[in-house]
């Protein structure tokens, strides 16, 4: 059974991690795991090899799933039945909420975004279209678009 080992630098569990609580502890082993965006309620069960490492704390803004391991390697501990967000993760980029905080679409790379929501649709193009470019200014030109919309965009890397 493969057990996740992100050779990377972990920033994508990290960043998605703040929207990813433990609702319910059934046991030190099983928790019930909240998706803040979705409200999706997932039971996970820690890998029987990671549960000595899920027993050591974790840093603050991170997944509660997620550790490091001695050689510095972030695992997930969960990863056999993490939530869907993360197995749909994919290189997100952004995530945009309604006003309620639920996720309404996601952004991949620079600018592709995926949402079924037409409204939202038609604004992302024209912002596009009116606010070129990329870097905090951009974000925070569009950010600021958003939210006299009604929405609100969260970056993740
Ligand atoms: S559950 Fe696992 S894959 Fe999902 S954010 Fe946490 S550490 Fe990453």
């Amino acid at each position: 059974m493969a057990t996740f080992v992100c050779t990377r630098c972990g920033k994508c569990c990290m960043s998605l991690g703040r929207h990813i609580r433990i609702e319910r502890s059934v046991s030190p082993v099983r928790h019930y795991c909240r998706n803040a965006l979705s409200g999706e309620i997932t039971l996970v069960t820690i890998h029987p090899e990671k549960r000595a490492l899920f027993s050591e704390r974790y840093e603050d803004g991170w997944c509660p799933f997620l550790r490091r391991d001695p050689g510095g390697l972030f695992i997930c501990t969960i990863y056999e039945n993490r939530p869907a967000i993360c197995r749909d993760f994919r290189c997100r980029t952004m995530i945009i909420t309604s006003r309620e905080g639920t996720e309404v679409g996601h952004v991949t790379g620079k600018a592709s975004l995926s949402t079924g929501d037409p409204v939202l649709e038609a604004l992302w193009n024209d912002l596009k279209f009116r606010v070129p470019g990329t870097g905090p200014a951009w974000f925070g030109e569009v950010r600021k678009e958003l939210m006299i919309h009604g929405y609100d965009i969260d970056l993740l890397t």
